[in-house]
Protein backbone atom coordinates (compact mmCIF):
# COMPACT_ATOMS: atom_id res chain seq x y z
CA UNK A 1 0.00 0.00 0.00
CA UNK A 2 1.46 3.56 -0.92
CA UNK A 3 1.44 6.40 1.03
CA UNK A 4 -0.45 8.82 -0.37
CA UNK A 5 2.05 11.92 2.25
CA UNK A 6 5.13 10.83 -0.26
CA UNK A 7 2.75 12.30 -3.22
CA UNK A 8 1.36 15.33 -1.32
CA UNK A 9 3.21 18.56 -1.48
CA UNK A 10 5.00 19.73 1.99
CA UNK A 11 1.99 22.87 1.69
CA UNK A 12 -0.13 20.21 2.80
CA UNK A 13 1.19 19.35 6.18
CA UNK A 14 -0.21 21.98 7.32
CA UNK A 15 -3.68 21.79 5.79
CA UNK A 16 -5.85 20.57 8.71
CA UNK A 17 -10.07 20.18 9.56
CA UNK A 18 -11.71 23.03 11.33
CA UNK A 19 -12.71 22.55 14.38
CA UNK A 20 -15.48 25.23 13.85
CA UNK A 21 -16.54 23.54 10.86
CA UNK A 22 -17.06 20.00 13.37
CA UNK A 23 -18.75 21.70 15.66
CA UNK A 24 -21.29 22.61 13.07
CA UNK A 25 -22.58 19.75 13.26
CA UNK A 26 -23.86 20.47 16.93
CA UNK A 27 -26.65 22.53 15.06
CA UNK A 28 -28.08 19.87 14.12
CA UNK A 29 -28.65 18.20 17.93
CA UNK A 30 -31.94 19.13 19.11
CA UNK A 31 -30.86 19.01 22.43
CA UNK A 32 -27.81 21.57 22.40
CA UNK A 33 -28.15 25.54 22.57
CA UNK A 34 -25.59 26.43 20.31
CA UNK A 35 -23.87 29.43 20.12
CA UNK A 36 -21.27 27.88 18.26
CA UNK A 37 -21.41 28.52 14.56
CA UNK A 38 -20.35 32.05 13.55
CA UNK A 39 -23.11 31.82 10.59
CA UNK A 40 -26.32 34.62 9.67
CA UNK A 41 -29.71 33.72 11.15
CA UNK A 42 -31.64 32.30 7.74
CA UNK A 43 -34.62 34.36 9.09
CA UNK A 44 -33.10 37.42 7.79
CA UNK A 45 -31.88 36.38 4.37
CA UNK A 46 -34.02 38.86 1.60
CA UNK A 47 -35.24 36.18 -0.55
CA UNK A 48 -38.20 38.28 -1.22
CA UNK A 49 -35.72 40.42 -2.90
CA UNK A 50 -33.74 37.21 -4.32
CA UNK A 51 -36.65 35.63 -5.66
CA UNK A 52 -38.12 38.68 -7.81
CA UNK A 53 -33.83 39.32 -8.94
CA UNK A 54 -33.76 35.82 -10.27
CA UNK A 55 -37.03 35.87 -11.70
CA UNK A 56 -36.43 39.71 -13.71
CA UNK A 57 -33.07 38.02 -15.12
CA UNK A 58 -34.66 35.04 -16.45
CA UNK A 59 -37.54 36.88 -17.98
CA UNK A 60 -35.16 39.67 -19.35
CA UNK A 61 -32.49 39.96 -21.78
CA UNK A 62 -29.77 39.23 -19.59
CA UNK A 63 -30.98 35.88 -19.18
CA UNK A 64 -28.46 34.70 -21.56
CA UNK A 65 -25.18 36.31 -20.12
CA UNK A 66 -26.56 35.42 -16.75
CA UNK A 67 -25.57 32.16 -17.53
CA UNK A 68 -22.99 32.34 -19.49
CA UNK A 69 -18.92 32.81 -18.94
CA UNK A 70 -18.00 36.52 -17.88
CA UNK A 71 -14.82 38.27 -17.08
CA UNK A 72 -13.07 37.89 -14.30
CA UNK A 73 -12.93 41.24 -12.77
CA UNK A 74 -16.72 41.03 -11.72
CA UNK A 75 -19.75 42.13 -13.18
CA UNK A 76 -19.30 45.43 -14.29
CA UNK A 77 -22.87 46.86 -12.49
CA UNK A 78 -21.91 45.25 -9.19
CA UNK A 79 -18.79 47.09 -8.99
CA UNK A 80 -20.02 50.28 -9.85
CA UNK A 81 -22.40 49.89 -7.06
CA UNK A 82 -19.23 49.33 -5.01
CA UNK A 83 -17.50 52.24 -6.12
CA UNK A 84 -20.31 54.37 -4.81
CA UNK A 85 -20.67 52.28 -1.67
CA UNK A 86 -17.16 52.23 -0.90
CA UNK A 87 -17.11 56.16 -1.79
CA UNK A 88 -19.59 56.94 0.89
CA UNK A 89 -16.94 55.11 3.75
CA UNK A 90 -14.51 57.60 2.49
CA UNK A 91 -12.42 55.27 -0.12
CA UNK A 92 -12.77 57.16 -3.37
CA UNK A 93 -11.52 54.56 -6.13
CA UNK A 94 -12.63 53.72 -9.65
CA UNK A 95 -13.53 50.64 -11.22
CA UNK A 96 -9.85 48.87 -12.09
CA UNK A 97 -10.16 49.39 -7.99
CA UNK A 98 -12.80 46.54 -7.06
CA UNK A 99 -12.45 43.29 -8.11
CA UNK A 100 -15.07 40.51 -7.13
CA UNK A 101 -14.44 36.80 -5.32
CA UNK A 102 -16.28 34.10 -4.62
CA UNK A 103 -16.78 35.17 -1.34
CA UNK A 104 -13.80 37.04 0.91
CA UNK A 105 -12.51 33.73 1.51
CA UNK A 106 -11.25 33.42 -1.26
CA UNK A 107 -9.76 36.92 -1.28
CA UNK A 108 -7.37 35.73 1.46
CA UNK A 109 -6.16 32.99 -0.27
CA UNK A 110 -5.14 34.91 -3.28
CA UNK A 111 -3.40 37.35 -0.99
CA UNK A 112 -1.42 34.26 0.38
CA UNK A 113 -0.32 33.05 -2.81
CA UNK A 114 0.31 36.48 -3.96
CA UNK A 115 2.32 37.63 -0.91
CA UNK A 116 3.89 34.79 1.21
CA UNK A 117 6.68 32.63 0.29
CA UNK A 118 7.51 29.58 2.32
CA UNK A 119 9.20 31.41 6.02
CA UNK A 120 8.02 35.10 5.28
CA UNK A 121 6.27 36.25 7.92
CA UNK A 122 2.47 37.26 8.02
CA UNK A 123 1.36 39.80 11.05
CA UNK A 124 -1.69 38.41 12.67
CA UNK A 125 -3.46 39.70 15.77
CA UNK A 126 -3.81 37.50 18.88
CA UNK A 127 -6.60 35.67 18.63
CA UNK A 128 -7.45 36.11 14.82
CA UNK A 129 -10.27 35.04 12.20
CA UNK A 130 -9.39 31.06 12.18
CA UNK A 131 -10.15 30.85 8.20
CA UNK A 132 -7.49 33.11 7.29
CA UNK A 133 -4.61 31.21 9.28
CA UNK A 134 -6.37 28.11 7.23
CA UNK A 135 -5.74 29.95 3.58
CA UNK A 136 -2.51 31.28 4.40
CA UNK A 137 -0.78 28.12 6.10
CA UNK A 138 -1.03 27.05 2.79
CA UNK A 139 1.56 29.10 2.00
CA UNK A 140 4.24 27.91 4.97
CA UNK A 141 4.73 31.24 6.12
CA UNK A 142 5.53 32.28 10.21
CA UNK A 143 3.55 34.13 12.27
CA UNK A 144 4.17 36.67 14.47
CA UNK A 145 1.61 38.74 16.58
CA UNK A 146 0.42 41.80 15.59
CA UNK A 147 -0.56 44.17 18.20
CA UNK A 148 -2.55 47.21 17.07
CA UNK A 149 -2.49 48.70 20.80
CA UNK A 150 1.10 47.47 22.18
CA UNK A 151 4.09 49.01 21.20
CA UNK A 152 6.69 46.57 19.36
CA UNK A 153 8.90 48.27 17.42
CA UNK A 154 9.38 47.59 13.95
CA UNK A 155 12.89 46.63 14.62
CA UNK A 156 11.52 43.69 16.72
CA UNK A 157 9.37 42.47 13.78
CA UNK A 158 12.11 42.58 11.68
CA UNK A 159 14.40 40.76 13.61
CA UNK A 160 11.95 38.17 14.34
CA UNK A 161 11.02 37.57 10.60
CA UNK A 162 14.43 37.59 9.77
CA UNK A 163 15.20 34.64 12.44
CA UNK A 164 12.40 33.02 10.95
CA UNK A 165 13.44 33.07 7.21
CA UNK A 166 12.14 35.89 5.35
CA UNK A 167 10.68 38.68 5.72
CA UNK A 168 7.30 40.19 6.92
CA UNK A 169 4.82 40.72 4.23
CA UNK A 170 1.50 41.97 5.52
CA UNK A 171 -0.25 42.65 8.42
CA UNK A 172 -4.21 41.07 8.62
CA UNK A 173 -6.64 42.06 10.25
CA UNK A 174 -10.37 42.66 10.85
CA UNK A 175 -10.99 46.26 11.83
CA UNK A 176 -14.39 46.22 12.81
CA UNK A 177 -16.20 43.35 15.21
CA UNK A 178 -13.67 41.13 14.61
CA UNK A 179 -13.86 37.09 14.50
CA UNK A 180 -13.26 35.94 17.17
CA UNK A 181 -13.57 38.95 19.52
CA UNK A 182 -16.29 40.98 18.79
CA UNK A 183 -13.81 43.95 19.08
CA UNK A 184 -12.91 47.62 16.90
CA UNK A 185 -9.55 48.54 16.60
CA UNK A 186 -9.92 52.27 17.53
CA UNK A 187 -8.76 55.33 15.04
CA UNK A 188 -5.46 55.70 16.67
CA UNK A 189 -4.42 52.17 16.41
CA UNK A 190 -5.24 51.90 12.57
CA UNK A 191 -2.79 55.16 12.46
CA UNK A 192 0.30 53.52 13.87
CA UNK A 193 -1.10 50.38 11.92
CA UNK A 194 -0.63 52.55 8.82
CA UNK A 195 3.04 54.00 10.18
CA UNK A 196 4.43 50.51 11.27
CA UNK A 197 3.33 49.24 7.42
CA UNK A 198 5.38 52.08 5.83
CA UNK A 199 7.95 51.90 8.55
CA UNK A 200 8.28 47.67 7.58
CA UNK A 201 7.40 48.07 3.87
CA UNK A 202 4.44 45.77 4.14
CA UNK A 203 0.62 45.35 2.92
CA UNK A 204 -2.48 45.44 5.26
CA UNK A 205 -4.89 43.47 4.80
CA UNK A 206 -8.26 44.89 6.11
CA UNK A 207 -11.01 41.82 6.81
CA UNK A 208 -14.00 43.98 6.83
CA UNK A 209 -16.35 41.20 6.89
CA UNK A 210 -18.65 42.58 9.43
CA UNK A 211 -18.14 46.21 8.96
CA UNK A 212 -21.54 46.93 8.24
CA UNK A 213 -22.89 45.23 11.27
CA UNK A 214 -22.75 48.19 13.71
CA UNK A 215 -24.72 48.44 16.39
CA UNK A 216 -23.75 51.35 18.21
CA UNK A 217 -20.98 54.09 18.65
CA UNK A 218 -19.99 56.17 15.96
CA UNK A 219 -17.91 54.85 12.68
CA UNK A 220 -14.13 54.09 12.42
CA UNK A 221 -13.17 55.15 8.95
CA UNK A 222 -11.93 51.63 7.28
CA UNK A 223 -7.83 51.45 7.35
CA UNK A 224 -7.59 52.31 3.48
CA UNK A 225 -9.84 55.56 4.11
CA UNK A 226 -7.28 56.55 6.63
CA UNK A 227 -4.49 56.12 4.45
CA UNK A 228 -5.87 57.56 1.17
CA UNK A 229 -6.79 60.63 3.45
CA UNK A 230 -3.03 60.76 4.21
CA UNK A 231 -1.42 59.51 0.95
CA UNK A 232 -3.48 61.50 -1.56
CA UNK A 233 -5.03 58.53 -3.98
CA UNK A 234 -5.43 54.88 -3.19
CA UNK A 235 -2.94 54.48 -6.39
CA UNK A 236 -0.62 54.80 -3.23
CA UNK A 237 -1.84 53.10 -0.61
CA UNK A 238 -0.93 49.47 0.57
CA UNK A 239 -4.01 48.28 2.44
CA UNK A 240 -6.14 45.48 0.74
CA UNK A 241 -9.29 46.21 1.75
CA UNK A 242 -11.86 42.87 1.58
CA UNK A 243 -15.59 42.62 2.18
CA UNK A 244 -18.15 40.98 1.72
CA UNK A 245 -22.01 40.23 0.87
CA UNK A 246 -22.18 37.02 3.36
CA UNK A 247 -23.27 38.39 6.45
CA UNK A 248 -25.22 41.30 4.96
CA UNK A 249 -27.47 39.08 2.66
CA UNK A 250 -26.52 35.76 2.37
CA UNK A 251 -22.95 34.17 2.32
CA UNK A 252 -24.82 30.90 -0.22
CA UNK A 253 -24.04 33.69 -2.77
CA UNK A 254 -20.64 33.48 -2.67
CA UNK A 255 -20.23 37.37 -3.17
CA UNK A 256 -17.55 39.16 -2.46
CA UNK A 257 -14.87 41.71 -2.81
CA UNK A 258 -11.59 43.41 -3.05
CA UNK A 259 -10.77 47.18 -3.06
CA UNK A 260 -6.98 47.79 -3.38
CA UNK A 261 -4.63 49.48 -5.64
CA UNK A 262 -5.12 48.66 -9.19
CA UNK A 263 -1.58 46.72 -9.46
CA UNK A 264 -2.52 44.63 -6.62
CA UNK A 265 -6.08 43.90 -8.10
CA UNK A 266 -4.58 43.07 -11.89
CA UNK A 267 -2.47 40.39 -10.12
CA UNK A 268 -5.13 38.84 -8.19
CA UNK A 269 -7.27 38.91 -11.77
CA UNK A 270 -4.86 36.71 -13.05
CA UNK A 271 -4.86 34.62 -10.12
CA UNK A 272 -8.20 34.12 -10.77
CA UNK A 273 -8.40 33.61 -14.04
CA UNK A 274 -6.09 30.00 -12.81
CA UNK A 275 -8.17 29.48 -9.94
CA UNK A 276 -11.69 29.27 -11.34
CA UNK A 277 -12.20 31.77 -14.37
CA UNK A 278 -14.59 34.38 -12.39
CA UNK A 279 -17.24 34.39 -9.65
CA UNK A 280 -20.75 33.34 -10.43
CA UNK A 281 -22.57 35.40 -13.01
CA UNK A 282 -25.67 35.23 -12.16
CA UNK A 283 -25.28 35.57 -8.57
CA UNK A 284 -23.49 38.55 -9.13
CA UNK A 285 -26.16 39.89 -10.84
CA UNK A 286 -28.70 38.99 -8.77
CA UNK A 287 -26.69 40.66 -5.95
CA UNK A 288 -26.26 43.96 -7.53
CA UNK A 289 -29.61 44.17 -7.94
CA UNK A 290 -30.86 43.34 -4.59
CA UNK A 291 -28.11 45.61 -3.44
CA UNK A 292 -28.97 48.70 -6.06
CA UNK A 293 -32.72 48.09 -4.32
CA UNK A 294 -32.60 47.89 -0.51
CA UNK A 295 -28.60 47.45 0.87
CA UNK A 296 -29.59 49.95 3.71
CA UNK A 297 -32.79 48.87 4.45
CA UNK A 298 -31.38 44.93 4.66
CA UNK A 299 -28.29 46.39 6.94
CA UNK A 300 -30.79 48.28 8.79
CA UNK A 301 -33.14 45.33 9.46
CA UNK A 302 -30.34 42.68 10.45
CA UNK A 303 -28.77 45.46 13.05
CA UNK A 304 -32.34 45.64 15.24
CA UNK A 305 -32.15 41.77 15.28
CA UNK A 306 -28.36 40.63 16.28
CA UNK A 307 -28.36 43.98 18.32
CA UNK A 308 -31.08 43.19 20.33
CA UNK A 309 -29.44 39.55 20.84
CA UNK A 310 -26.23 41.07 21.58
CA UNK A 311 -27.92 43.27 24.53
CA UNK A 312 -29.22 40.06 25.49
CA UNK A 313 -26.12 37.82 25.94
CA UNK A 314 -24.47 40.50 27.93
CA UNK A 315 -27.34 41.06 30.00
CA UNK A 316 -27.15 37.55 30.57
CA UNK A 317 -23.65 37.11 31.13
CA UNK A 318 -23.94 39.76 33.49
CA UNK A 319 -26.37 37.97 35.47
CA UNK A 320 -24.61 34.53 35.33
CA UNK A 321 -21.03 34.45 34.80
CA UNK A 322 -19.06 34.21 38.00
CA UNK A 323 -16.27 36.56 39.43
CA UNK A 324 -13.50 35.56 37.85
CA UNK A 325 -14.69 35.57 34.14
CA UNK A 326 -14.60 38.46 31.91
CA UNK A 327 -15.98 38.91 28.04
CA UNK A 328 -15.52 41.42 25.33
CA UNK A 329 -18.72 44.01 25.16
CA UNK A 330 -19.04 44.39 20.99
CA UNK A 331 -20.85 47.26 19.31
CA UNK A 332 -21.31 45.17 15.90
CA UNK A 333 -20.38 41.66 14.16
CA UNK A 334 -22.15 38.50 15.69
CA UNK A 335 -19.15 37.43 18.58
CA UNK A 336 -18.58 37.71 21.98
CA UNK A 337 -15.47 36.91 23.60
CA UNK A 338 -15.07 35.36 26.95
CA UNK A 339 -11.71 34.68 28.85
CA UNK A 340 -11.67 32.36 32.23
CA UNK A 341 -9.26 32.60 35.11
CA UNK A 342 -6.01 31.59 34.07
CA UNK A 343 -5.12 27.86 33.81
CA UNK A 344 -8.77 26.68 32.73
CA UNK A 345 -8.89 25.28 29.57
CA UNK A 346 -12.09 25.98 26.76
CA UNK A 347 -11.99 23.09 25.15
CA UNK A 348 -12.11 20.64 28.46
CA UNK A 349 -15.24 22.93 29.92
CA UNK A 350 -16.93 22.37 25.82
CA UNK A 351 -16.69 18.57 26.37
CA UNK A 352 -17.97 18.98 29.71
CA UNK A 353 -20.87 21.41 28.59
CA UNK A 354 -21.75 19.55 26.10
CA UNK A 355 -22.42 16.49 28.58
CA UNK A 356 -23.58 18.48 31.22
CA UNK A 357 -24.92 21.57 30.34
CA UNK A 358 -25.73 21.01 26.57
CA UNK A 359 -24.50 24.26 25.13
CA UNK A 360 -22.05 24.51 22.71
CA UNK A 361 -19.55 27.04 21.73
CA UNK A 362 -15.94 27.42 20.34
CA UNK A 363 -12.69 27.11 22.69
CA UNK A 364 -10.27 29.56 21.67
CA UNK A 365 -6.94 28.34 20.96
CA UNK A 366 -7.50 27.44 17.28
CA UNK A 367 -7.78 31.36 16.63
CA UNK A 368 -4.35 32.12 17.92
CA UNK A 369 -1.58 31.25 15.59
CA UNK A 370 0.89 30.47 18.97
CA UNK A 371 -1.32 28.08 20.26
CA UNK A 372 -1.76 30.26 23.15
CA UNK A 373 -5.57 31.20 24.38
CA UNK A 374 -6.85 27.92 26.41
CA UNK A 375 -8.67 30.11 28.68
CA UNK A 376 -10.76 31.87 26.32
CA UNK A 377 -13.88 30.56 23.78
CA UNK A 378 -15.97 32.60 21.37
CA UNK A 379 -19.90 32.64 21.54
CA UNK A 380 -22.05 33.89 18.70
CA UNK A 381 -25.60 35.44 19.31
CA UNK A 382 -26.55 35.53 15.73
CA UNK A 383 -28.78 32.58 14.88
CA UNK A 384 -30.35 32.50 18.94
CA UNK A 385 -33.66 33.34 20.22
CA UNK A 386 -33.99 35.06 23.54
CA UNK A 387 -34.63 32.55 25.80
CA UNK A 388 -31.83 30.22 24.76
CA UNK A 389 -29.71 32.49 25.15
CA UNK A 390 -30.72 33.09 28.58
CA UNK A 391 -31.10 29.42 29.64
CA UNK A 392 -28.00 29.08 27.37
CA UNK A 393 -25.90 31.14 29.51
CA UNK A 394 -27.33 30.52 32.63
CA UNK A 395 -26.21 26.76 32.32
CA UNK A 396 -23.03 27.71 31.38
CA UNK A 397 -22.40 30.35 34.03
CA UNK A 398 -23.43 27.27 36.76
CA UNK A 399 -21.10 24.93 35.03
CA UNK A 400 -17.98 27.64 34.98
CA UNK A 401 -18.98 28.42 38.33
CA UNK A 402 -18.86 24.53 39.32
CA UNK A 403 -15.68 24.44 37.83
CA UNK A 404 -13.91 27.09 39.55
CA UNK A 405 -14.91 25.77 42.79
CA UNK A 406 -13.76 22.35 42.35
CA UNK A 407 -10.26 24.71 40.90
CA UNK A 408 -10.09 25.92 44.43
CA UNK A 409 -10.89 22.91 46.12
N1 LIG B 1 -13.39 37.15 7.23
C1 LIG B 1 -13.96 36.92 8.40
C2 LIG B 1 -13.45 37.67 9.60
C3 LIG B 1 -15.00 36.00 8.52
O1 LIG B 1 -15.54 35.76 9.72
C4 LIG B 1 -15.45 35.33 7.37
C5 LIG B 1 -16.59 34.32 7.41
N2 LIG B 1 -16.62 33.49 8.49
C6 LIG B 1 -14.82 35.59 6.16
C7 LIG B 1 -13.80 36.52 6.12
C8 LIG B 1 -15.19 34.90 4.89
O2 LIG B 1 -16.46 35.23 4.46
P1 LIG B 1 -16.97 35.04 2.99
O3 LIG B 1 -15.99 34.19 2.26
O4 LIG B 1 -18.29 34.36 3.12
O5 LIG B 1 -17.05 36.42 2.40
Amino acid sequence: MFNWENIFATRSSRMRASEIRELLKLLDRPDIISFAGGIPDPELFPKEAFKQAYADIFDGSSVDAALQYSVSEGYKPLREWLVKQMAGLGVPCELDNVFIVSGSQQALDYLGKLMLSPNDTALVTAPTYLGALQAFNAYEPSYDRLTPNGNRTPEAYRATAEQAGGRVKFAYLSPDFANPTGETIDLAARERLIDLADDLDIAIIEDAAYQSLRYDGDAIPPILSLEIARKGDIGATRTIYCGSFSKTMAPGLRVGFVVANAPVIRKLVLMKQAADLHSSTINQMATHRVAEAGFDAQVAKIGKVYSRRRDCMLAALARYMPEGTSWTKPQGGMFIWVTLPEGMDGAALLAKSLETAKVAFVPGQAFFADGSGANTFRMSFSRADDQSIEEGIRRLGGLIAGEMISRAA
